[in-house]
């Protein structure tokens, strides 16, 4: 028992994700029901509590304090001390603490709770059908806060002047809004406003009807969300889900659908009751899910696949909304293509002026943009492949205390993240660094954290790629720089993720990543810590006939494939790329044979190779298309194909002492296919094959824990067989849950590797 029970008064400091979860009036509510007296007020590090009364009060306040926190707020430490008695009258809350080490944690936007709902369509309610309405456990946080402590005066909010009914309840410790900052009713807070630029003056109309109207005709709504605008169009509908395609140039990546509730969700696709609670816990995101009927939503909305994106109305903009259509919705970024979401109306207007018919605008300033976040079940696990509303900017905590580093992740589905004291904390989902403003948004980001959290970085990390645009940015921060490979940073984004500082068997495989060896890089099997490696392994390198234009072109890397299988003999086989290819056969024989044809040892495209031979897709439409097909064809298989492991030398940290000789497995399923066996069945087995190679590797590095990451490992079936025989094997498998396996986590690596090469040059 702590000591400080024995007298009569405590300071209690908890540190964390507190505040804007209802703490403080849970605290209150604890301290008056067991009799004791004091105070409590946010701080720069989460809350301070003053508390006296009687012992036994004291003891079962230190009990109950964790066990009945609300659901949103995350502890992440609990001190307590004696104090003396101050001899207070009662339990009150008192102002917050500014200034100080700011090491609170922004909480991301909170799905509207049940509470909430209820309210939202209860008539007798004064919020009934009010689209702004939230409490202490719901509504926006990241999206709305400018600055910290989270207060209402340093929020979107401040604009709006609290009436009295709502100031009442702000200020009652015992109301469900006391102090949720964002509170508001239909008489203060933030209003609706439709507008259809090009079409005729609609007087007075509701603006809700009228956006329902224009959604039930089939057009393209923009609608003004909780972390940005969203574009919405009738799900069911092949041509206005198409219309919405060729506006927005969005090729055949599938687009996300929000559906009215968890029943009409069920009719259109499997959901077990762990996937049902992701779909409804705070941070709702949009889940992967397997389509069980055809026709409720247009094949438009993801063609090929047999998953959809799915997702439940999580705003009271979007309950309301949704209720009222009783159909699916397409609900998709607000943007053109890849580059940043829309966030104010002006802006809304003109990017979005040639893809939506119509807006629906409200008045309630974001503060910075949030996209939807994106993620999967595997092995029964949650797996977040894009981390934005919901998880954003919850922080990976750290037992060590590290330097304070800015991390500038890499080039597709950038995020920026910043290791400082016990932690590494990850921006949301910035987009893809080919635009101009997503650059722009990446900057933007990098000084709005930096303000927020009080950072100031000592050093600023980012990839090995002399061309991405994020080294050039680091080049000319004036910081010292470090650099840090690719496949290095996707290992220790895992070893950040899990908390370990030990070396671990990183299974790193993606598309690409840049070598120091000036190859490119993507099926590696690096002994890795946190401040080195050594590459113990990996994929033996092919020739990929075209560089960079394979990663759209699978059929190219199935050529570079079957030609290190086949060699000349390449123009004799039946199989649909070389059919493809016949006609460049010169050109194609120049270029495999040619010293500057580019060779790589990554997963992804020997995956895309395998996709091209056994005939489901020749071209991708969108990064990792053609596997994702590969891996939905894929039958169960405990069968795998041969393979073998060719053994190097000593290695050298950036010279594998082993390769996987892969060719046997790809001359079986040449032949297989040849014979006519069904495409499923050999994805199946090549997918076992890939687990079995990990192994292999394992068994020789002898390494106990082994970690999965990198964007192939966003395939669910990959991950289970990989999972399955490792631990079969007897490793230890470490998968990623929170920061995702595919570029986006890049950042939070980066930051723990440059970090961590601090501290040890410190002591
Ligand atoms: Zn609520
Ligand atoms: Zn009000
Ligand atoms: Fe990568």
């Amino acid at each position: 028992m702590p000591e400080f029970l024995a007298v009569l008064a405590a300071r209690v400091e908890v540190r964390g994700a507190v505040q804007g979860t209802g703490f403080r009036p849970f605290v209150y509510r604890l301290a008056r029901r067991l009799g004791l007296t004091g105070s409590i007020r946010n701080t720069s590090f989460g809350v301070l509590i003053h508390v006296e009364g009687e012992r036994r009060a004291l003891e079962e306040f230190a009990r109950l304090l964790p066990v009945e926190a609300p659901p949103a707020a995350m502890l992440r430490g609990v001190a307590t001390a004696p104090s003396d008695a101050l001899g207070a009258a009662d339990f009150t809350i008192g102002d917050s603490e500014a200034g100080g080490e700011l090491s609170v944690a922004v909480l991301p936007d909170l799905a509207t709770c049940g509470d909430c709902v209820s309210e939202l369509f209860d008539p007798a309610d004064r919020r009934h059908g009010y689209p702004f309405l939230n409490c202490t456990a719901c509504g926006p946080r990241l999206s709305i806060i400018e600055g910290l402590p989270y207060d209402r005066p340093r929020t979107a909010m401040k604009g709006f002047a609290l009436c009295g009914d709502c100031a009442r309840e702000y200020r009652d410790p015992e109301d469900r809004r006391f102090h949720a900052q964002p509170v508001a009713c239909a008489s203060c807070g933030p209003r609706l406003r439709y507008a259809e630029p090009l079409g005729p003056a609609r007087g007075s109309a509701d603006p809700l009807d009228a956006a329902v109207e224009a959604l039930a005709a089939g057009r393209v709504v923009a609608l003004k969300g909780l972390g940005g605008y969203q574009l919405l169009v009738d799900a069911r509908s092949g041509a206005a889900v198409a219309r919405l395609r060729s506006r927005k140039g969005r090729g055949e990546k599938p687009f996300a659908v929000m559906f009215p509730s968890l029943a009409a969700l069920r009719r259109a696709a499997r959901v077990s009751d762990v996937e049902a609670a992701w779909l409804q816990s705070p941070a709702a995101p949009i889940l992967l899910l397997e389509l069980v009927a055809r026709g409720v939503v247009a094949d438009q909305v993801a063609p090929g696949l047999r998953t959809v994106g799915s997702m439940l109305p999580y705003s009271p903009l979007h309950h309301l909304l949704m209720a009222r259509l009783g159909f699916p919705v397409v609900c998709t970024s607000g943007n053109f293509s890849e580059e940043p979401m829309a966030v104010a109306p002006e802006e809304a207007e003109e990017r979005l002026g040639s893809i939506a018919d119509a807006f629906l605008h409200h008045d309630r300033p974001i503060v910075r943009p949030v996209d939807d976040s994106v993620a999967r079940g595997v092995d029964g696990r949650l797996l977040v492949m894009r981390r934005s509303r919901g998880f954003a900017p919850l922080p990976v905590p750290l037992a060590a205390s590290l330097p304070t580093v800015r991390a500038l992740g890499g080039h597709l589905k950038n995020t920026v993240a910043w290791a400082s004291g016990g932690q590494i904390v990850l921006s949301q989902h910035i987009g893809d660094m080919d635009h101009p403003l997503s650059l722009a948004a990446h900057s933007r980001a990098v000084s709005d954290f930096e303000r927020l959290y009080g950072f100031e970085p000592v050093a600023v990390a980012c990839d090995l790629h002399p061309d991405y645009a994020t080294t050039r940015v680091a080049e000319s921060s004036g910081l010292p720089v470090t650099r840090v490979q690719h496949h290095h940073a996707h290992v220790a984004s895992l070893l950040a993720e899990h908390d370990l500082d030990v070396e671990i068997l990183g299974v790193a495989w993606d598309g690409t990543g840049f070598g120091p060896d000036g190859t490119v890089w993507g099926g590696e099997f690096l002994c890795a810590t946190r401040t080195r490696y050594r590459r113990f392994a990996r994929l033996l390198p092919f020739a990929l006939p075209g560089g960079e234009a394979a990663a759209r072109q699978p059929w190219r890397s199935a050529l570079g494939v079957i030609h290190a299988v086949r060699g000349p003999d390449l123009w004799e086989l039946p199989i649909a790329p070389v059919r493809r290819a016949t006609q460049w056969a010169e050109v194609l024989d120049g270029l495999l044979l040619a010293p500057s044809t580019t060779r790589t040892s990554s997963a992804g495209r020997l995956i895309d190779a395998v996709a091209a031979i056994v005939g489901v897709r020749q071209e991708s439409s969108y990064e990792a298309h053609a596997a994702m097909l590969l891996e939905q064809s894929a039958a169960p298989s405990g069968d795998a194909y041969p393979f073998e492991l060719l053994e190097r030398g000593a290695g050298g940290p950036d010279e594998p002492a082993l390769e996987i000789d892969w060719r046997p497995a790809v001359a079986a399923v040449l032949d297989d296919v040849a014979r006519g066996l069904s495409p499923s069945l050999v994805a199946g087995r090549f997918h076992r094959t890939l687990a079995r190679m990990a192994v292999a590797v394992a068994e020789c590095a002898q390494v106990p824990r082994v970690g999965l990451t990198g964007g192939c490992f966003q395939n669910a079936l990959l991950t289970q067989y990989g999972g399955e025989e490792l631990r079969r094997g007897g490793f230890e498998v470490l998968l990623h849950s929170q920061v995702p396996p595919n570029d986006g986590g890049l950042s939070a690596g980066q930051a723990l590797v440059a970090a961590s090469r601090l501290l040890e040059e410190r002591s």
